[in-house]
């Protein structure tokens, strides 16, 4: 059962939409829990770096991230976490804009300003309470997956809607070089 793959909910869902609840601490210690986190890793295996619990149609403050690095962004160092009832306590001043894709948004890139880097505040799967600052790529899917659990898309986010622009030029344009 642990490798099933999540269905997942697309943009125009409303639940994407939605501001998420909180996670009952007393939850992650359940079976359905264990398996619902190793079937969100399972299913954004070599697609993404990050899924949010709205996007497989569970209105919680839940989400797993799982950065590796990849010929387009060879400096990233691994970091697989869970993150249960996720907050930002800060935001560095520096932004940069990169380009964003989600799984919910149908292939679809454009860039994001985000803050480079931000302190966060997490529980992990067994409860604890983490709280960390986080940097560059990793700080971008932090912001990304928690925007999630508030209802907000990286469409949301963009300044510059020139930018948006599907797989398929991007994989062209932005990727390959
Ligand atoms: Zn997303």
């Amino acid at each position: 059962m642990r490798s099933h793959l999540l269905s997942r909910t697309q943009f125009g869902n409303p639940i994407l939409r939605r501001r998420a609840k909180k996670v009952a601490l007393k939850d992650v210690h359940t079976q359905t829990f264990e398996t619902l986190i190793a079937r969100m890793f399972f299913t954004i295996q070599d697609i993404g770096v990050g899924l949010a619990a709205p996007q497989i149609g569970k209105s919680i403050r839940l989400a797993v991230i799982d950065v590796h690095p990849l010929p387009h962004r060879p400096d990233v160092v691994p970091y697989k976490r869970v993150i249960v009832n996720p907050k930002i306590i800060s935001y560095s001043k520096s932004v940069e804009s990169d380009y964003e894709g989600c799984l919910s948004c149908g292939g679809i890139w454009g860039k994001v300003p985000r803050s480079k880097s931000v302190a966060v505040e997490y529980y992990d799967e067994h409860g604890e309470k983490h709280r960390e600052v986080v940097r560059g790529f990793l700080a971008k899917v932090f912001q990304h997956e928690i925007d999630h659990l508030n209802g907000i898309l990286y469409v949301d986010r963009m300044t510059d809607m020139h930018t948006l622009m599907t797989a398929e030029e991007f994989n062209k344009r932005i990727r390959k070089k």
